[in-house]
């Protein structure tokens, strides 16, 4: 059982969290650093392969050698462990991630998309345990996606698959990052609703001045709570434009289910209503009576567990 503790890391624009994770995917000693990527890449190198090191020394010193690691990313991760097209860590592009680290390390090392560790940690042991097949999302600052389909996490032709947040719901819509226009991503993260919110509040004589102030979609949601229909109406638009994507997958897929994550999750209740409606309006009966969309149930371990269980599934 002891040599199968691994080490999971889910490496994000801003913070660096990881942990050793046992035999039975028990979370032992987590830690957390900033990424730093803005002190440059020298930094931001020598503080995660240090980062990793502790994390190892850690295990020695707890009778468990660590026998891999596993690692999420924020960008697509090619099937050789290169990292491509990173926007929030633009300095990772085309790095070669994986073979640097073992060379540092000494030991197996795993690199995956970020959403694609969370929807396997969600599927080992949060919501996504009851589904068969399932997509991940998670709405925070951007719009992340990951499938797993009959159990096994489905990478796509290129490691590029579930990118959920870049299917087009306003043909004419709102430039994205991504290069396209009118992108979920535009419609359903985090800033997204904050611009949503803003708009409308603009437009209404009845909305108090002081939500003028708003500066975060969790401030959008608190306001919605004390009853401000603008931020209510600024959920429900976000909530209608995601169900309107998943009445599409669940009609290409049939899957079990959708397990939404991230920040903007902990306002579940005020988008659900509109996005499940626009499932039932617009998919197969069947299918959306099939699909359940529930709320992920792991938070920021999820990653961790995801990436942990991979490199896991190679030693
Ligand atoms: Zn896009």
């Amino acid at each position: 059982m002891k040599q199968q503790t691994v080490i999971g890391i889910d490496l994000g624009g801003t913070n660096c969290r990881g942990a050793l994770v046992g035999a039975n995917g028990e979370i032992v000693a987590p830690q957390r650093i900033e990424t730093a990527i803005a002190e440059g890449f020298d930094v931001f190198w020598a503080r995660l392969v240090d980062f990793c090191r502790s994390l190892m020394g850690e295990g020695e010193l707890r009778g468990c050698p660590v026998a891999g690691l596993g690692i999420g990313v924020p960008g697509l991760v090619a099937r050789d462990g290169t990292v491509r097209e990173a926007p929030n860590l633009a300095a990772l592009d085309g790095f070669a991630l994986t073979s640097r680290l073992e060379a540092e390390l000494g030991i197996a090392v795993r690199v995956v998309n970020d959403v694609n560790a969370i929807a396997l940690g969600e599927a080992q042991r949060g919501a996504g345990r009851a589904f068969g097949s399932f997509l991940m999302m998670t709405l925070g600052t951007g719009v992340g996606g990951g499938l797993i389909l009959a159990r096994q996490l489905w990478y796509g032709a290129d490691g590029a698959a579930g990118e959920i947040g870049h299917v087009v719901v306003r043909p004419g819509g709102y430039p994205c990052g991504c290069g396209s226009r009118g992108c979920l991503e535009q419609y359903a993260a985090g800033p997204s609703i904050l611009r949503a919110f803003h708009q409308l509040r603009s437009r209404s004589a009845m909305v108090a001045p002081r939500y003028a102030r708003i500066r975060s979609a969790e401030e959008v949601a608190a306001a919605a709570r004390q009853g401000c229909e603008a931020a209510q109406q600024a959920f429900a638009m976000a909530g209608c434009c995601i169900g309107q994507v998943l009445a599409g997958v669940a009609n290409l897929l049939n899957l079990d289910g959708v397990v939404i994550g991230g920040g903007v999750a902990d306002s579940f209740d005020l988008f659900i209503p509109s996005l499940r409606t626009e499932i039932d309006r617009r998919a197969f009966g069947v299918t959306a009576q099939r699909l359940q969309v529930v709320k992920a149930a792991l938070g920021s371990q999820a990653g961790i567990l995801g990436a942990a269980q991979l490199v896991r599934e190679m030693i």
